[in-house]
């Protein structure tokens, strides 16, 4: 590339929120509890905003983002932005604005919340707009003017960031009581002068760009959807006073996007060349390129935690300058998504804290690449030796290339991911071992979470008290769930999963390969952060992982406990993956490993054991064409982990919604001989259509859901279960609640499980009559 070619922008699509101690978290908790007034609130957010405005000034980022700050969640900030407050929120919003905001996001007494759903395929959390016929939209410009001024003011080049109105109506759902066939996308009318409202506004403000985020863009879109993207930005391109508009897509590529977005008069395109979107490469050069627009340049993977490679970026970016008018340097995708800061995690290793980038080391690196743009690579020179060596020590570390696993992998063959024996031979020898009840009743694995046991893992994290004391409480709490479920007349049981902080993070800390931050919180939703575990090596299983916990409960009864893991696809999907091998290879050593400990599982006496596999369809790519080929590895892993075990050995697995659609055939992949799911909110829908697709094994759609306080009678559950029968044949029909208990109290557990055995009880007596 040559040198001072242009004259290159730094900048990112957002920033995270939460303060570098999560203050902001604390605020609005502060505030919810009353020991935090709106006053203080406000100006520990505007605090907030504005360190981060200035760490982002101060890395070199020339063009900063505004509005992308929020106390919740920055759509629920957009629906605010155009005034689609739900009939049910009106009055808290008029009386109070704040108050009203968080009512939208977390309900009252009185009022149910907004919806709840994952942000594509990440593991944040949005509020879902809810529109209907009768939604009347107005701007309400106070947050992102708001922002904009305060930015302005301290002297940045800002640009606020607004989702998109096509993602907007995209993402949003009928209001309650409106028709549930109604299109959101049918009020774009409507709802375009309200966007053009507040572009004149921000304008006004002193905006140079507004940037609309897009990422509804690289989904597959229907042709009258692409024609709604086209009429949108044609509209808001005549806007007289307007800022220069840059459309964001990202999260993959933009593909039947690409050239609606070239084509319309908008100035700026922003689009992901990371992983699977770097094949916007190739598409943006066979439409022509962007002649005439700006191209803010995704070139560093705002998803994962890993350095970015600066020299393939600079090629990247070296081909792009010639595909638009102007190339300026931009993370994938709103950093939002990755923690803040690599350099205050000391207990890392030190080489492998050189091979990390958060949000803060994210930035220096766009700052570079874009210094590279405009001064030339000469002027990057001793950051590329230094990344060139970071990448060469991760490559060749002991930490990321473990031969044992590698040579075991390779050994691997399609057998091994196959049950030796076929399932009806399976059902038979499993029938005769377990000798079940019709019916059998079972829970999904977890008991409620005490404060009790939560204060016992707090006493030892603060030493006050030692493993020993831990593991004796947590004996305790297996023999209690034991003896209850013993009483309370469950055929097939479990330990409760008392030791277990989280069904991911437990296996993390157990594997090698696998690293845990102390301070990498990532907003999942409101003031909920957590910490995801980082895929950074080869993974293999030092020791047993659960082995213990399932001997000492079974010792305890007669009745077969289930021995409880989380399957490969989940453990992978909330982690952050390593991005130098593909997931897929990084699936299969998960599953190596917990082949494993399904083995030592079966050796140590359980004739039951359940991988759970929740996430199997949140990480389904977001294009159709992608799907087949996760799906093909996804169920392949949770196989290698799986069916290793003898005939008489029964594998469960768990997946917690009802709606399967385009997996269908992935769960027949699985091959479990038993799988529990989501139903009962749905009437037992999923049963019905596992039976259509002619699903040949045992199924227990859930009798109680588990989301609510709230208790089934027997009668209900036994209804639910009659619904089931109607699907599917006494034989294969299981009785368990739809999902693990842990958040749920012991009163309305016993209650509820109660009720499901005596509807089991019940059902049983009506089919033997
Ligand atoms: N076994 C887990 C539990 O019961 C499953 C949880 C889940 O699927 N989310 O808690
Ligand atoms: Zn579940």
């Amino acid at each position: 590339m040559s040198p001072s070619v242009t004259s290159a922008q730094a900048t990112v699509h957002g920033y995270p929120r939460q303060g570098p101690n999560r203050e902001l978290k604390k605020a609005v908790e502060g505030y919810w509890t009353g020991r935090v007034d709106a006053q203080d609130l406000h100006m520990t957010a505007a605090t907030l905003r504005r360190a981060a405005w200035q760490s982002l000034a101060d890395a070199g980022i020339t063009e900063i983002p505004t509005g992308d700050f929020s106390l919740y969640d920055h759509v629920l900030d957009t629906s605010v932005a155009v005034g689609a407050i739900p009939e049910r929120h009106r009055a808290a919003v008029d009386a109070d604005p704040l108050d009203g905001y968080f009512a939208m996001a977390r309900g009252t007494q009185e009022v149910a919340p907004l919806e709840m759903t994952k942000w594509f395929d990440t593991n944040y959390h949005y509020l879902v707009p809810e529109l209907g016929p009768d939604t009347g939209f107005a701007a309400n410009p106070a947050k992102p003017v708001g922002e904009l001024s305060e930015a302005l003011a301290l002297g940045h080049n800002a640009r606020p960031v607004l989702v998109g109105p096509l993602t907007y109506l995209l993402l949003a759902k009928p209001a309650p009581g409106v028709a549930a066939d109604f299109q959101p996308i049918t009020l774009v009318d409507r709802l375009l002068p309200v966007y053009a409202e507040l572009l004149e506004d921000l304008h006004a403000a002193g905006a140079e760009w507004v940037h609309l985020d897009e990422p509804c863009l690289v989904q597959d879109r229907t042709p009258a959807e692409l024609n709604a993207a086209a009429r949108i930005y044609r509209e808001l391109g005549t806007v007289t006073d307007r800022p220069k508009i840059l459309v964001a897509t990202y999260f993959d590529r933009a593909g039947q996007a690409l050239p609606v977005l070239a084509k319309a008069p908008i100035e700026g395109v922003g689009l992901d060349f990371t992983g699977p979107a770097a094949a916007n490469l190739d598409d943006l050069a066979a439409v022509g390129g962007l002649p005439g627009k700006r191209l803010v340049a995704g070139v560093v993977d705002g998803r994962n935690i890993w350095i970015n490679n600066l020299e393939k970026s600079l090629t990247t970016l070296g081909t792009l300058l010639g595909l638009a008018d102007r190339v300026d340097v931009a993370p994938s995708c709103s950093l939002l998504h990755v923690p803040l800061d690599a350099a205050v995690e000391r207990d890392l290793d030190p080489q492998v804290s050189r091979w990390l980038a958060f949000a803060r080391q994210k930035t220096a690196e766009i700052t570079t690449l874009a210094t590279a743009l405009s001064r030339g690579t000469d002027a990057i020179a001793a950051q590329l030796a230094a990344n060139r060596a970071d990448l060469a020590s991760r490559a060749a570390s002991a930490i990321t290339r473990d031969p044992a696993v590698r040579a075991r992998l390779a050994a691997t063959t399609d057998q091994d991911a196959h049950r030796a024996q076929p399932y009806a031979e399976r059902a038979r020898a499993q029938r005769a071992r377990l000798d079940l009840p019709l019916l059998p009743t079972t829970t999904i694995g977890s008991f409620p979470q005490t404060t009790d046991l939560r204060t016992a893992r707090a006493d030892l994290r603060a030493g006050r008290i030692d493993t020993e004391g831990y593991q004796e409480r947590m004996r305790a709490e297996v023999r209690e769930v034991i003896a209850y479920q013993e009483k309370a007349g469950l055929d097939v049981l479990v330990h409760g999963e008392p030791e277990r902080n989280d069904m991911v993070q437990y296996f993390a800390e157990q594997l090698h390969g696998y690293l845990a931050t102390q301070h990498g919180w990532v907003q999942s939703y409101g003031t909920r952060y957590v910490r995801p575990p980082v895929l950074a090596g080869d993974i293999s299983r030092p020791a047993p992982m659960t082995v213990e916990w399932f001997r000492y409960a079974q010792s305890l009864t007669d009745r077969p406990v289930k021995g409880m893991l989380t399957g490969p696809v989940t453990m992978l999907a909330w982690s952050f993956v390593r991005d130098d091998q593909p997931p897929a290879d990084t699936a299969r050593q998960v599953a190596l490993a917990l082949r494993d400990e399904v083995g030592d599982l079966e050796a140590a006496g359980a004739a039951v054991i359940q991988v759970d596999e929740p996430a199997l369809r949140e990480t389904l790519p977001l294009r159709a064409a992608d799907r087949p080929g996760y799906l093909a590895w996804a169920t392949e892993a949770f196989r290698l982990s799986t069916s290793a075990v003898r005939a008489d050995t029964q594998i469960h697995t768990h997946m917690c919604y009802a709606e399967f659609g385009e997996i269908m055939t992935a769960i027949d992949d699985l091959d479990a001989d038993v799988i529990s799911l989501e139903a009962a909110r749905s009437h037992m829908q999923v049963a019905h259509e596992l039976a259509q697709v002619g699903y040949p094994r045992e199924v227990g759609p859930g009798v109680y859901d588990i989301h609510s306080p709230r208790v089934p009678s027997t009668q209900e559950a036994a209804a639910l279960l009659r619904q089931g029968l109607a699907a599917i044949p006494a034989e294969r029909l299981w009785v368990n609640p739809d999902c693990g208990l842990k958040t749920r109290g012991w009163p309305e557990t016993r209650s509820s499980l109660d009720h499901l055995v005596a509807a089991a009880r019940l059902i049983r007596e009506e089919l033997n009559a």
